[in-house]
């Protein structure tokens, strides 16, 4: 009796702790590719069923693609994988920013065999795979907010090149998690992950503060996250594709955004006008937190800082004031935010999280 309730009990907790990993699709897509491979065409009705998979419609409502996409997607798929069309792709693939989509699905294409072998290795143990993405998340967390999420899911979809993470659910894409897993393994399920696990400040904002601390929340959001996989996306990372070579874009980039921010969040203090959350990060292509984030955190970490920043992860205006901190410290000179930035900031944070 008692060795069956002590299996029992290592079963549930086995199941407590037991994550779903999805790669129904990916097998799907790579029916598809064999069937185009032998010159038959894919039906818009099948391309369109497939594209119905849950995990899929997630990930392109996150992107603001619809219907028009998959078709645009379908007809460069039949570019890239059927023989007939092997002079159109060739063109193409000379000038990628043109024909994105088509240099997309080429790098499939290219990796088709590693890419098989890798989702082998990784739904072979999915809770290997889970260990370790959950080291890196845990890396850039304070011990308190290091726990496993008792449902999380990990999708793995075969198109497109990013990542995305709401509520319990990463949605890979393949590319993205094949390429990054070969550069540096469970680095970017950790940041992922840290999406998940990062601990969220409860307060409203008012009407008037609701764009800036929208913004703040957006540059702690990826910042601390980027902390765990951006410095292995570098210009040297040859496992990467030249465009997930993120880290010195990124910081390029935030030279430029960086000096903008500061006039916007002083302007802000004085209610000189009323800005969009795009205004703030103007100066790059990329509009989402990683921009001043990957720079921000780079400083923040390079002085001695990350320690002080992780028992706050749940305050945008900390991340701030931490990384002015960081960057007087730096004998570099990197951007440095301005007296007043700081003083509105440091108000906020007073009004907001009183008790701070
Ligand atoms: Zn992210």
């Amino acid at each position: 009796m008692k060795s069956i309730l002590i299996i029992s009990f290592l079963c549930i907790s086995a199941n407590v702790f037991s994550q779903n990993l999805t790669d129904s699709t990916c097998r799907r897509y790579f029916e598809m590719t064999a069937q185009l491979i032998k010159g038959d065409t894919i039906s818009k009705t099948d391309f369109y069923n497939f594209l119905q998979d849950k995990n899929i419609q997630i990930y392109l409502k996150d992107q603001g693609l619809g219907d028009d996409y998959g078709e645009r997607y379908r007809r460069s798929m039949q570019v890239v994988y059927m023989p007939k069309n092997a002079s159109i792709l060739a063109t193409r693939l000379k000038t990628p920013e043109q024909y994105w989509l088509t240099y997309i699905i080429n790098e499939y294409k290219i990796h088709e065999t590693e890419m098989k072998a890798y989702l082998n290795k990784i739904s072979s143990n999915p809770n290997a795979y889970y260990d370790t993405c959950y080291q890196y998340a845990f890396s850039a967390l304070a011990k308190s907010s290091r726990r496993k999420l008792p449902n999380a899911t990990f999708s793995i979809i075969p198109i497109h090149n990013d990542a995305h993470a709401s509520g319990n659910t990463v949605i890979y894409t393949l590319l993205c998690a094949y390429a990054n897993d070969a550069n540096h393994y469970g680095a970017l399920g950790g940041h992922e992950l840290h999406h998940m696990l990062r601990p969220q400040a409860d307060f409203v904002p008012q009407p008037k503060d609701e764009v800036l601390v929208n913004v703040l929340n957006r540059v702690l959001n990826e910042g601390s996250a980027d902390m765990i996989d951006k410095k292995y996306s570098t210009d040297t990372a040859k496992l990467l594709t030249p465009y997930q070579r993120y880290f010195q874009v990124f910081f390029d980039d935030a030279k430029i955004v960086l000096p903008r921010m500061d006039s916007l969040i002083s302007a802000s203090a004085k209610r000189e006008q009323k800005f969009k959350v795009r205004d703030f990060f103007k100066g790059s292509d990329f509009s989402n937190g990683h921009v001043p984030g990957t720079y921000m955190s780079h400083y923040i970490e390079n002085n001695g800082l990350k320690p002080k920043l992780l028992k706050h992860l749940d305050d945008p205006f900390y991340y701030f004031l931490v990384y002015n901190e960081a960057a007087k410290k730096d004998k570099s000179k990197p951007f440095v935010f301005s007296k007043q930035s700081i003083a509105y900031l440091t108000s906020l944070r007073k009004r907001y999280l009183k008790s701070k």
